[in-house]
């Protein structure tokens, strides 16, 4: 016995698996002894205790397990009771291999009956449990070819031979014996047909039942031969069959999976596979072969034959066609789901790319344009992840249902994505048409959208391409990839916008996505570089440090600007390994300065941040490691980062910048002035220096600007503060100046030198230094004069 129950049958508990097979052990041990002669004048009452019991299990099992459909169970409870009934009746008129004419037909009236009740029982178990209606009848029709081609070969070498060879036996008797061989050949093969159609897990109980009627049948023929007195074997041999029949299937009720006999299970449709048409073939083959063994059969014998063989025939060929039907079927089905979405029935891509050919065509004929508009919902990631994808499949069908009734009846919507549904049209003649539709395409979603009973206002960003069908460069490809583009261009211009696409747009995607692809190799490839900017005291004029700037030399593009790749490393994640670099870079040749220069034991190095590396908390061991590697003291580090990389998540970053200022560096705010321009935020995060932005520093030179007054108030403020400042960008003498009066602590700028490679340095940290004692010595003597 098998205890393992699957979750959905309910553990059962051990004990009673437990118990069961000690009673099924007395069951065996009984029949082995009745089977030797031991039972000795218990030997009657084996027969009847086991079907009486066979009747109990059932009702016992149907209590215990309490299965949906209970009927069949019962029909087959009183399947039991009519055996009992026919055994005790053939005890009593002792009728078993007792040939006489006149031999009782009492037990044979009333067991047959009982197989009916049996074969009806069969029946409400495929009807519980196959719920489709054609693959029920594909069962049935499959049991059924299986069964007559079985009986066939049963008619050919055991029926007609007991049957009608048997002359001594009254015809009747003969009949009626012979009956019960084709009856549990059927009961066999339903009962096979069920356990092997269901889809999914093969049942205990399944497996049980078939072992049941395949030993009912072993009976049914070795009773037929007794009885037709082709062999003879002693009664208590031909009861073992039958006994392990009963045995077999009071197994079957008491398991725990019998409830899921009863069921629906999911069944695979069956087609016309390789498998199943050999099958038919095999069985359309037998009366073929009948007719060969019977050539010289009496008429009588042809008879019968040739009536099952039509019968055979008849329901082979009515299988086959259904097989064959279910196969197209099936490819009508297929070809349906691979052209169309799920969730919302529209066409999905496949669908789409015929949908926009034939409307190429058409309007090819009608010389008027197509449009295609990409239709993507906007933050629909937000949707689906503040409220569950269930709630963002329900949002999602009903965009489709609006947006398949808002459009024209020529023009069709489809599904390609996500969150991206396409809309084609047909029949422009002018541009403007296209544009004014993606409006009322936009306006679809201006009321708000009731979710599962919560109201859900949403927008929508379009992407229009317009195509001349006489252009052969217009492919439902091209349409789809320039309307993506230029729904790139309306989520970045704010969303909830329409763009129709222009061959720019393409340029400028075409040309990032270069950047983006030249990037990625261009660590390994050698071609970044990382130059130094000297910082310097503006009051002294010494060089303080230098800020490490990345440089990017392309191959074929030549130089690249910063700004122009900086921004894809950041989308890509590829900063991450680059600013390591860059990190490492800068550290090792501070490093090797302040080993080799004079007076450069002061010197600091500053690196830039971007936020994404901030993101990732890895960055603190990072710095630690290069600073170790090095062999840089700490503060000699400074790392730079903007104001918007602060605040995009500003409780995360002020955690991370504590643990990043534990190490000891040193922490500046970039481009200050330009982001959020309040100083009052500054407390929040451990800053060192703010970095004043260029922008405050271009027009410091003429007296009534308001830049110098904001740059005053920094300064101040940061000197409140305990912060330092360096003004970015000074290019002439008078910002200089300028700067040195407001307080301002260091500058940067072309005035002193431009970023340059790390060889150049060590020259321009001299150059810069010797201009300002020069300027301090005029200043002196024009002083002392
Ligand atoms: P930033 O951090 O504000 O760097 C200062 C920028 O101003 C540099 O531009 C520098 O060349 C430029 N500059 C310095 N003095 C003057 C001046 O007197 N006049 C003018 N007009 N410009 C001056 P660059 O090198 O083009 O870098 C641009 C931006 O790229 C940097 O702005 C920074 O945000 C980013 N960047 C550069 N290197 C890295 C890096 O290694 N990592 C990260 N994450 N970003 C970097
Ligand atoms: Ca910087
Ligand atoms: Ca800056």
């Amino acid at each position: 016995m098998e205890t393992t129950a699957t979750p959905a049958l309910g553990g059962e508990p051990l004990h009673t698996t437990r118990s069961m097979t000690v009673l099924f052990a007395i069951g065996f041990a009984c029949i082995a002894a009745n089977a030797f002669g031991l039972l000795g004048p218990l030997s009657p009452a084996l027969f009847p205790a086991l079907t009486l019991a066979a009747f109990m299990a059932t009702i016992v099992g149907v209590r215990r397990y309490d299965p949906e459909v209970r009927w069949p169970w019962y029909t087959l409870a009183f399947g039991f009771a009519l055996f009992f009934a026919g055994g005790i009746a053939r005890e009593a008129t002792d009728s078993l291999g007792v040939l006489t004419v006149h031999r009782s037909l009492a037990p044979d009236l009333i067991t047959i009956p009982g197989y009916v009740l049996v074969t009806v029982g069969l029946f409400g178990f495929a009807k519980a449990r196959i719920r489709d209606t054609v693959a029920r009848i594909d069962i049935a029709l499959d049991a059924g070819v299986a069964a007559l081609a079985a009986l066939t070969v049963a008619w050919l070498f055991l029926l007609n031979p007991a049957v009608f060879t048997a002359e001594n036996v009254p015809l009747q008797v003969r009949l009626l014996v012979a009956a019960y061989v084709p009856l549990s050949v059927f009961l066999v093969a339903s009962t096979a047909g069920l356990a092997f159609a269901a889809g999914g897990q093969q049942l205990v109980a399944d497996k049980l039942r078939l072992g049941a009627m395949t030993f009912l049948l072993i009976g049914d023929v070795i009773f037929m031969l007794l009885e037709t007195q082709t062999v003879a074997i002693p009664k208590h041999i031909v009861e073992v069959p039958y006994a392990l029949a009963y045995l077999s299937y009071i197994a079957s009720v008491l398991h725990p999976s019998m409830r899921a006999q009863t069921e629906p299970n999911p069944v695979r449709r069956s087609g016309a596979t390789v498998g199943r048409v050999s099958v038919i073939a095999l069985a359309l083959a037998i009366p073929g072969m009948a007719s060969v063994f019977r050539l010289s059969a009496p008429t009588r014998d042809r008879l019968v034959l040739g009536g099952i063989v039509l019968t055979l025939t008849s329901l082979a060929i009515l299988r086959l066609v259904r097989a064959l039907r279910s196969n197209a079927r099936s490819e009508a089905l297929l070809t349906y789901q691979s052209t169309h979405d799920s969730l919302t029935g529209l066409p999905n891509r496949v669908g789409l790319h015929h949908e926009i050919i034939e409307r190429i065509e058409s309007a090819r004929a009608s010389s008027s344009m197509v449009a295609v508009f990409l239709c993507d919902i906007d933050r629909f990631k937000l949707i689906n992840d503040s409220y569950g994808h269930n709630f963002g499949d329900a949002f999602l069908e009903q965009v489709g249902d609006r947006l398949r009734a808002g459009i024209r009846p020529t023009d069709v919507v489809a599904r390609i994505g996500g969150d991206e549904f396409v809309v084609v049209l047909s029949h422009l003649h002018v541009e403007s048409e296209a544009l004014e539709l993606a409006h009322r395409t936009q306006q679809i979603f201006a009321t708000p959208f009731t979710v599962h009973g919560a109201e859900i206002a949403s927008s929508v960003s379009v992407g229009v391409a317009i195509g001349d069908p006489s252009d052969v460069t217009t492919t439902p490809e091209a349409l789809i990839r320039d309307a993506d583009i230029a729904v790139y261009q309306a989520k970045d211009s704010g969303r909830n916008t329409a763009v129709v696409f222009d061959a720019s747009m393409r340029d400028r995607i075409s040309h990032r996505l270069a950047v983006e692809r030249d990037l990625r190799h261009a660590l390994e490839r050698h071609e970044l570089a990382v130059h130094y900017q000297p910082i310097v005291d503006l009051t002294s004029g010494r060089v303080s440090g230098f800020e490490a700037l990345l440089r990017w030399s392309h191959p074929t593009w030549g130089q690249v600007a910063p700004m122009s790749f900086i921004p894809v490393a950041e989308d890509t994640g590829l900063i991450i390994d680059i600013g390591a670099w860059v990190l490492e870079q800068a550290c090792g040749q501070l490093a090797e300065w302040r080993a080799t220069l004079p007076r450069s034991n002061r010197l600091q190095m500053s690196v830039n941040l971007s936020a994404c590396q901030l993101r990732d908390s890895a960055i603190v061991e990072q710095v630690r490691r290069v600073l170790v590697e090095s062999g840089l003291p700490q503060d000699a580090l400074t790392l730079e980062l903007t104001e918007s990389t602060l605040m995009e998540n500003p409780a995360a970053a002020a955690e991370l910048l504590n643990r990043l200022k534990s190490l000891g560096i040193g922490l500046s705010i970039d481009d200050f002035g330009t982001g959020y321009s309040s100083l009052a935020y500054l407390r929040r995060f451990p800053v060192d220096v703010v970095k004043i932005d260029r922008a405050f520093v271009m027009d410091l030179e003429d007296e009534d600007t308001s830049d110098a007054t904001l740059v005053a108030a920094i300064v101040a403020m940061a000197g409140a503060l305990g912060i330092g400042t360096v003004a970015e960008g000074v290019e002439t003498m008078g910002q200089a100046r300028r700067l040195t009066d407001l307080g301002c602590d260091l500058g940067q700028g072309y005035l002193y030198s431009r970023p340059i490679e790390a060889a150049l340095i060590p020259a321009a940290i001299n150059r810069i230094e010797a201009e300002a004692r020069g300027r301090l010595q005029a200043v002196r003597t024009e002083k002392s004069a």
